[in-house]
């Protein structure tokens, strides 16, 4: 468990703040708004990319997300 715990799901990214609304869509993890188009985009909010990352450690790939449960 993380100290700062995510925002209701209705609160969008802080990344769709400095981005065009077109490049806004929803986050693959919780649906929450996120910048996930064009370059800078992630599919994954703010929120969910810092799990993903104490998740699997610093070397995290985009493309790797249904790894096998360890
Ligand atoms: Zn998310």
């Amino acid at each position: 468990m993380t100290s700062a715990f995510p925002p209701p799901i209705s609160e969008p990214d802080p990344s769709t703040f400095t981005c065009s609304s077109s490049m806004v869509g929803p986050c693959s993890g919780c649906q929450r708004s996120t910048h996930k188009y064009s370059s800078g985009g992630l599919p994954l909010c703010h929120w969910c990319m810092t799990t993903a990352r104490e998740n699997w450690g610093a070397g995290v790939r985009f493309t790797s997300t249904r790894t096998q449960a360890s």
